[in-house]
C-alpha cells in the first residue's frame, strides 16, 4: 500500500513560513490598524488620521506626525524581527514602547501591498518605499511630504482569498471595529488629536487633544459622558501584600440599557487599558459588573450594564506583555486581590449614586 509510505520532511520555503505567520499575527483590519496605531504612538505623534476603504481591504491609511523613519532605516522596515524598540529579552519586563517584536509592519506585508511615505524633523525632503513580502520593492524616493509617517496599506489579504471573501461580507462591521479601536486610544491619549473615517465621507470620531472627559464626550456622546464619575485607587505592595497597583479611570453612575444603538455600540462600554495596553480581561469586567448588580437600585436585567473606562498600572513584572499579538486576554499576578480592591473601590462610588437617584425619585 503507497500511501504507508512515509513521505519525506522536507523544510518550508522561508516565504511560506513567513506568510502562515503573517496570518496568523494579522487575522483582520482592525488588528492591522492597532499595530499601526500603536507604531505612531511608539513615534511620539500628537496627531494622527486613519482612512478606510472597503473595511480596510481596499485601502488602509494611517498618517502621523511622529518621529519618522531614517532613510537608511527603510529597507529594514518590514523585515520580520527587526525592531527599533527592544534588544535583550531582560528588557521586555519594562518594556515602555507597544511594539517589540518587530513583527507587525513584517507581517502586514505579507498579506497586503504597503507603501510608506516619511520624513524626519529637519530632512530635507521625505522619502517613500514600498513593500512586499517582507522587502523592500527598488530603492526609496525622494519626495515632498510633511513631517511624520504615513503608511498605506493595500489589498489586504489579496495572497488569501478565502478569508478575504469572508472578510468582504463583513464590511461595515469591520470599519465599525477600527473605529472602536481608534474610540479607544483616543480616550486613553486623550491629549491626542485622533480620527478616523472612510475614505470620501467626514469622520466617524475625532478628537481634538484635551482633558479624558472631553474624549470620552467626543467618542461615546454627551449622554454618556455625563453619567460618568472619576475612579481613583491604588495599593501601595509590601512584603504580606504584594500587590501593588494604581488605578483610574470613569465609570457609570448608573446602569445603561445597553440594547439600544447599534449592535457595535453594545460592545464598547467597557474599556481597558494595562500598563497602557489595550487589552481584555474577563475576570475584570466581570468583577465591575457585579458591583452593580449587588447595587440595590438595580433593575434586574441583563441587558442593563455599567460603562466603564479604566487604565490599570501594575509593575512590569505582574503582567505577561509577552503574549501572541492577537491575544488580546491578559492574565497577571494577584489578579484575585486586584479584582477585590476594585470592589471595595466602586462599591462607594456606586451606593453614593444609587442614593442620590433613589431620594431623587422620592421627592
Ligand atoms: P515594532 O513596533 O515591534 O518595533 P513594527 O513592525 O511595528 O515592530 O515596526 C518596526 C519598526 O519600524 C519600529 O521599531 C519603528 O522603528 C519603525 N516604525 C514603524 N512605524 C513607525 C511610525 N509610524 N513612525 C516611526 N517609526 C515607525
Ligand atoms: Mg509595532
Amino acid at each position: 500500500d503507497a500511501s504507508m509510505e512515509p513521505k519525506d520532511i522536507l523544510r518550508l520555503d522561508p516565504l511560506v513560513v513567513n506568510q502562515i505567520a503573517a496570518g496568523e499575527v494579522v487575522t483582520k483590519p482592525p488588528n492591522a490598524l492597532k499595530e499601526l496605531l500603536e507604531n505612531a504612538l511608539d513615534a511620539g505623534a500628537s496627531t494622527i488620521s486613519v482612512e478606510v476603504e472597503g473595511g480596510g481591504l481596499d485601502r488602509l491609511r494611517i498618517c502621523d506626525d511622529g518621529c519618522g523613519i531614517k532613510q537608511s532605516d527603510l529597507p529594514l522596515l518590514c523585515e520580520r524581527h527587526a525592531t527599533s524598540k527592544l534588544q535583550k529579552f531582560e528588557d521586555l519586563v519594562d518594556i515602555e514602547t507597544f511594539g517589540f517584536r518587530g513583527e507587525a509592519l513584517a507581517s502586514v506585508s505579507y498579506v497586503a501591498k504597503v507603501h510608506v511615505t516619511t520624513k524626519v524633523r529637519g530632512d530635507e525632503c521625505a522619502y517613500k518605499q514600498s513593500f512586499r513580502d517582507g522587502a523592500p520593492l527598488g530603492k526609496p524616493k525622494a519626495c515632498a511630504a510633511p513631517d511624520g509617517t504615513t503608511i498605506t496599506v493595500e489589498d489586504m489579504f489579496h495572497n488569501f482569498q478565502i478569508r478575504r471573501k469572508i472578510l468582504r461580507g463583513q464590511v461595515s462591521e469591520q470599519y465599525h471595529q477600527m473605529v472602536r479601536v481608534c474610540g479607544a486610544y483616543a480616550v486613553h491619549y486623550a491629549s491626542k488629536a485622533i480620527s478616523c473615517r472612510k475614505a470620501g465621507h467626514g469622520s466617524d470620531l475625532v478628537t481634538t487633544g484635551g482633558t479624558t472627559l472631553e474624549a470620552l464626550t467626543a467618542v461615546h456622546g454627551s449622554t454618556t459622558s455625563s453619567n460618568l464619575c472619576e475612579l481613583k485607587c491604588g495599593q501601595e505592595g509590601t512584603d504580606e501584600k504584594p500587590l501593588h497597583f494604581s488605578l483610574t479611570g470613569y465609570v457609570s453612575k448608573r446602569c445603561v440599557e445597553t440594547t439600544r444603538g447599534t449592535p457595535q455600540n453594545k460592545k464598547d462600554r467597557f474599556t481597558l487599558f494595562i500598563n497602557d495596553r489595550l487589552v481584555e480581561s474577563t475576570a475584570i469586567k466581570r468583577c465591575v459588573d457585579e458591583v452593580y448588580a449587588n447595587r440595590p437600585d438595580h433593575v434586574a436585567s441583563t441587558t442593563s450594564k455599567p460603562f466603564a473606562y479604566l487604565s490599570l498600572k501594575v509593575p512590569g513584572s505582574h503582567v505577561d506583555v509577552n503574549v501572541h499579538p492577537t491575544k488580546k486576554e491578559v492574565h497577571f499576578l494577584y489578579e484575585a486581590e486586584l479584582c477585590q480592591a476594585l470592589q471595595r473601590a466602586l462599591e462607594p462610588l456606586a451606593a453614593k449614586h444609587a442614593d442620590t437617584r433613589t431620594l431623587a425619585q422620592l421627592s
